[in-house]
Parts: structure tokens; C-alpha cells; sequence
């Protein structure tokens, strides 16, 4: 019999890595130590990795190895290696949300997810760098210096959670966890050429996932392939208790829309809000390709409006701080990672305010700023208020635009990758990379980024967004498969084939 397997073990996807281990063509204590290999290789260049546990990892490993030997079912991600975003708890794992401030913070418990990655046999190889308790699109922010593209060093892996994807594209990691509060999974996958998906809201549990804004945060899975989202995103989510907003339901089959990837008959809506002017000429040419694939394979695509769109960025970037200004209350020296100024003669105050001095960053204190001012009282209902109402006509369009097509789609970014040090001292800048990502988290529906093409100026990868309802992740990926697929026949090869060599 053909092995399953051909070529560099560190390009590998997660499903064919899971069909080998199981054909026993290689064990995971193998697949863990190549990847570990690769990063001591290239992550002092990359730095997609806060911190990593070889040690931790290969007996994990050891352990599976063991387990599948003695002839134990194991789940379809067994043996298999991930990196995990820095702002969820693993116990006794550092967990910095890349901020000073949570500096030496060991969380004593585990965050569902990793519950459930446990349960599911998957091998953690470490924390990701991300901007600072995951405010920003470069990881520029992170209090732990920036996270490079594998794709050109100069240039950012998009934010929050560059470092996952990075960690991707750098094949530091066949999978990836990332969290999505305003595009940190869909904008880092987009200018990484990876996949990455937001969940519908409520669809994995936020337990243990440190809050930036509670009302929009949800975490989802980031792989190079859409297949491999699926098989993560079977593993993540599902009910949880302690999660308030846990939804209570039947997670959808989400493994079976991206093995029957077919979109005959489907209906695509394309945003007019999102993709003209302001977009690269290249993110544009690439998208429209897309779309004349998505039409060939059998789709019906028809212009679809979303007139409160354009409201969008103002309403979150009110409500996002809003709801960070008081999450962030909690850290205060007091009881999580740095304290500074204690001196034995300071008081609480003074404790607590030179703790936020020092350890919270420029992007961190002006969220706060802005939050605090937004929810003060007399300005509570034209600032807080007035976005929340604006939040409601934006589900009202994803309402009425899904009344007449099966999903939406868009570029996913503005432009490809952007240069380190372009934006950062730029906010609305940087801010304006979420144009397109944001409308989604506002509504609380499900949207995934799949990469496209390059784009012909700078040969960067380009993401295109598709967006649906909420309850509906099986059609993301569904449409993200079935065009996948497709232009890997156009190709020859996956686009992330391409990666310059590091
Ligand atoms: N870039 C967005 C922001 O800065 C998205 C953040 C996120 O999704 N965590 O708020």
C-alpha cells in the first residue's frame, strides 16, 4: 500500500499527519520533535512562540504513542502538535496575554478549550505571541517585541494572534487556536495565506480565556487547510456551563460541510459595503477571481447591501473599549502577575496605579481611556449607547441579507501584510485593518478567512471572508472547501506552498 504520507513532516496537514499516525507510518513523539526541531530552527526569527514546553510536549506525546500502541481508540487529532494563543489558561503554563503586567502569572486551572484539547489527545507545544490582551492587527503591541511574516520578515503577521498564524505559515505547527474579537483569527489568517475561523458566538466556550470584550470575544481554530479548521473546530466546540453564553444546541457538522464541499446551487451575497474604494488594487483582482471560480463551480453570486456597515468600525471601537476598560479592572497588582511601587510605605492606590503605569502599554491605556470616557455618566448614552443601537442595524442587515442568500462574502483585509513599524504610531490606521472583519462580532454570527491567491504588486497572500449565519459554521465551510479545492486544481499546489523558505 502507497504510504499516506510523502515529503517534509513539518508540511504536513493536520488530517494527513492523523491518517499516518494512524497507518502507523510515524508516531507522534516524531511529528512533536520535528516541529520542535523547526522551531529552535526558525523562531528567533519568526517569534511566533512566547514560550514552549519541549519537555511537557514529547511526554505528552510519549504517552499517545503508548496509548495508540496498546491499541486504545484515540480521536481524529491524537498525537497531533498546536500552538495556543497566550491569552488562554493552561495550568501551570505561563500566560501572559502578551502583557508586562501579567509577567510570571502561572493560571492554577485550564480553560475549556484545553480541556477539551486534552481530551481530544492533542500535543500543546506552547503559547503564542499576540498584541497586548489581543487589542491590535500587526502584534506589534505585544509587550514581548512583534512576531514577524513568515511570508517577508519586514512585514506583520497581522494581529491579535499573529503569532499563530505565523506559527502556520512558518510550519513551526500543523494547528493553531486563536481568538476573534474583532478579526484576530480572520485578519492574521488573511495576510499569512491560513485559514482561520470565528466561530459563531457562543459556539466555544470562553472559560478561561482571558476577557478583552466579552460580548464579542470568541476563540476558533487556524490551520493551513480548511479541513484541518473543521477537525479543530469539532474539538473546541460544543456547551459549557461556565460560560454564560454558551449556546446550548448541536454544534454543526462542520467535518461533513468540508467533506462535501459543494456550492451548486448555493446563493453568495457580495457586500458592496466592503471591497471597493480603499481596498488594494491587488486584494480586489484576487477577490474577483475568486468570485469567478466560486461562479463556475455552479453558485449564484449576486450583489447583496448592508447599508449600517459602514457604521460599523465607530460602533466597536466604542464598545470594545467599553468592555475592556472594565474587564481590565481586575489587574491591579494585587492578585495576578507584576506589582510595582510596593515599597512598604505606598499605599493600595499607589500600588495599583504604579502597577498599571508600568505594565500596560500605549495601545492598552488609550483603550482604556477611551472606554472609561465612554461609559462615564452624561456621556453613557450618546457614546455606549448610541453604538449599541448601531450594533442592532447591523444584525438587522446580516438579518435581511441572509433572508436572500445562503452566505456573504468579502476581502477579509484592506491590503496584504503591511510593513512593521508603518502603522504603529498611526491608531485609526491600524484600526481601519478591521473594516471588514468587525460587522461579524458586532452581530455575533460565524465568518472564516480562506486564502486566495497572491496579490500581483507585492506577491502577498490575500484572504477572502465568508460570512454566515449565526448556527450556520457548516456553510463557512462548505463554500471555504469547496473553493479551496478548486483553486488547488487551478494551481497544481497549496498556496502556502509558496512561503519563501526561512
Ligand atoms: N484588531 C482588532 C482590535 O484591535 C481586533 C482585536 C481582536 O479581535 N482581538 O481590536
Amino acid at each position: 500500500m502507497a504510504p499516506v504520507m510523502e515529503g517534509d513532516l513539518i508540511r504536513q496537514d493536520a488530517s494527513t499527519l492523523s491518517a499516518a499516525l494512524a497507518a502507523g507510518e510515524v508516531t507522534s513523539q516524531e511529528v512533536t520533535q520535528a516541529c520542535l526541531d523547526r522551531i529552535s530552527q526558525v523562531d528567533n526569527d519568526v517569534h511566533a512562540f512566547l514560550y514552549v514546553d519541549s519537555d511537557a510536549a514529547m511526554a505528552t506525546a510519549r504517552d499517545i504513542d503508548q496509548r495508540r500502541a496498546a491499541g486504545e481508540e484515540l480521536g481524529p487529532l491524537a498525537g497531533i502538535p498546536l500552538a495556543l494563543k497566550d491569552v488562554l489558561t493552561m495550568r501551570g503554563v505561563p500566560t501572559t496575554c502578551g502583557s508586562r503586567i501579567l509577567e510570571g502569572w502561572r493560571p492554577p486551572y485550564d480553560s475549556t478549550i484545553v480541556e477539551r484539547l486534552r481530551a481530544a489527545d492533542v500535543v500543546v507545544l506552547g503559547k503564542t505571541n499576540m498584541d497586548e490582551f489581543a487589542m491590535g492587527s500587526s502584534t506589534e503591541h505585544s509587550g514581548y517585541g512583534p512576531t514577524r511574516n513568515p511570508w517577508d520578515l519586514e512585514r506583520i503577521p497581522g494581529g491579535s494572534g499573529g503569532g499563530s498564524a505565523a506559527a502556520l505559515a512558518a510550519f513551526e505547527a500543523p494547528l493553531a487556536i486563536g481568538t476573534d474579537t474583532g478579526g484576530s483569527i480572520r485578519q492574521p489568517a488573511s495576510v499569512t495565506g491560513t485559514v482561520g475561523v470565528k466561530p459563531t458566538y457562543g459556539a466555544v466556550s470562553r472559560y478561561g480565556l482571558v476577557a478583552l470584550a466579552s460580548s464579542l470575544d470568541q476563540a476558533g481554530p487556524c490551520a493551513r487547510t480548511v479541513m484541518d479548521a473543521a477537525m479543530l473546530h469539532e474539538v473546541m466546540a460544543g456547551y459549557d456551563p461556565r460560560d454564560s453564553t454558551s449556546i446550548n444546541a448541536p454544534v454543526p457538522d462542520v467535518v461533513a460541510a468540508a467533506r462535501n464541499a459543494d456550492v451548486r446551487g448555493m446563493r453568495i451575497g457580495l457586500v458592496r459595503e466592503l471591497g471597493g474604494e480603499g481596498y488594494q488594487a491587488g486584494v480586489r483582482e484576487q477577490f474577483d477571481n475568486a468570485v469567478h471560480v466560486l461562479t463556475d463551480l455552479g453558485a449564484e453570486v449576486v450583489e447583496v447591501s448592508c447599508p449600517h456597515f459602514d457604521y460599523a468600525l465607530g460602533a466597536y471601537y466604542l464598545i470594545l473599549p467599553s468592555e475592556a476598560s472594565s474587564n481590565l479592572a481586575r489587574f491591579d497588582g494585587m492578585r495576578y502577575g507584576l506589582r510595582a511601587g510596593d515599597d512598604g510605605s505606598a499605599s493600595v492606590e499607589e500600588v495599583m496605579a504604579r502597577t498599571r503605569e508600568e505594565g500596560f502599554g500605549a495601545e492598552v491605556k488609550r483603550r482604556i481611556m477611551l472606554g472609561t470616557y465612554a461609559l462615564s455618566s452624561g456621556y453613557y448614552d450618546a457614546y455606549y449607547g448610541q453604538a449599541q443601537k448601531v450594533r442592532t442595524l447591523i444584525s438587522r442587515d446580516f438579518a435581511e441579507a441572509f433572508d436572500q442568500v445562503d452566505v456573504l462574502i468579502s476581502p477579509t483585509t484592506p491590503t496584504t501584510a503591511f510593513k512593521i513599524g508603518e502603522k504603529v504610531d498611526d491608531p485609526l490606521a491600524m484600526y481601519l485593518n478591521d473594516i471588514a472583519t468587525i460587522p461579524v462580532n458586532l452581530a455575533g454570527n460565524c465568518a472564516m478567512s480562506v486564502p486566495i491567491g497572491l496579490a500581483s504588486e507585492d506577491g502577498l497572500p490575500v484572504g477572502l471572508q465568508i460570512m454566515a449565519p449565526a448556527q450556520g459554521d457548516d456553510r463557512l465551510y462548505r463554500v471555504g472547501a469547496a473553493l479551496e479545492q478548486a483553486l488547488l486544481d487551478k494551481r497544481g499546489h497549496a498556496l502556502i506552498e509558496e512561503v519563501p523558505s526561512l
